[in-house]
């Protein structure tokens, strides 16, 4: 056990643009982004049941936990998970950005070919990812699909209605939008358009580059640690004022596609 005066204090990290840009996550095929905000109580299963993912055969992947200013123990437990997991690395930000906001910091760190995401919380497993990878190379995106959600009333009811709406105003004729349970090419990743609530448009945001979409049934559990971070106002106010942007957004999107280069 470490004791957290051991632990060194977070420090601000600037990066060069150009210079430094890879890290270690390119020398793997998949890069799973983990967003963590005070999931202390989580910490222990999740390093396992990740550990267990990522050693399989055949499978070249690492974890990317990433930090979202957490005011319990997460952190250490994470600097803990790191210290004893060969392929587990960590970032961590500033203050509580949001879950947009910590997935946008992952994917911009990840350099593997696929970058995946699930959540801290173990609602959905790691090994079902297994279900999405085959359809990887064929598809930009490959996201579940919670075919019985193991949430409250009050939960699935709003998440049923934002979905019904943003299905509606998006027209990307996706089924769970926020499946927390992806995995993206990381080059149409690193292309999203981000903003604060983005991760609940991930589908549609990778069709507006034209990008496919596949969708596949996975499980879902109900939350067995620490607390959901989202409320009422959070979870569908706020997201049906954000599919206006987004209507906006697909208005004025430039896709651009650049058929001659002469510059390597
Ligand atoms: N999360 C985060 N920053 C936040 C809120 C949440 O990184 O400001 C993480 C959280 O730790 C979890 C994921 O985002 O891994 C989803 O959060 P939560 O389970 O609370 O959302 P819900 O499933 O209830 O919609
Ligand atoms: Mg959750």
């Amino acid at each position: 056990m470490i004791e957290t005066q051991d632990i060194e204090k977070p420090r601000i990290v600037t990066q060069s643009p150009v210079k430094g840009r890879l890290n270690k996550t390119a020398d793997y095929e998949l890069t799973i982004v983990v967003p963590v905000y005070n999931e202390e109580a989580n910490m222990e299963a999740l390093e396992q049941r990740l550990s267990a993912f990522i050693s399989q055969p055949g499978l070249s992947a690492c974890v990317l936990f990433v930090n979202d200013g957490s005011v319990d123990q997460s952190r250490e437990r994470i600097i803990e998970a790191c210290r004893r997991q060969k392929h587990f690395y960590h970032l961590g930000l500033s203050r509580n950005s949001g879950l947009s906001a910590a997935l946008k910091a992952g994917i911009d760190t990840a350099f593997s070919t696929y970058v995946g995401y699930m959540d801290a919380d173990l609602q959905t497993t790691p090994e079902d990812f297994n279900l999405l990878l085959p359809f990887r190379e064929d598809f930009e995106m490959v996201m579940g699909i919670r075919t019985v959600r193991e949430d409250s009333l009050v939960k699935r009811t709003s998440s049923k209605i934002a979905n019904g709406f943003r299905r509606f105003i998006t027209k990307d004729g996706i089924t769970d939008t926020g499946c927390p349970l992806k995995i993206m090419k990381t080059s149409t990743a690193k292309q999203i358009p981000f903003f604060n609530g983005m991760h609940r448009f991930l589908p549609a945001l990778v069709q507006l580059q034209n990008g496919r979409v596949k969708e596949v049934p996975v499980r879902h559990f109900p939350r067995v640690a620490g607390q959901s971070k989202y409320n009422l106002r959070n979870r569908l106010v706020d997201p049906l004022i954000d599919c206006f942007a987004f209507r906006w957004m697909k208005s004025r999107y430039l896709n651009i596609e650049i058929t001659e280069k002469y510059i390597e």
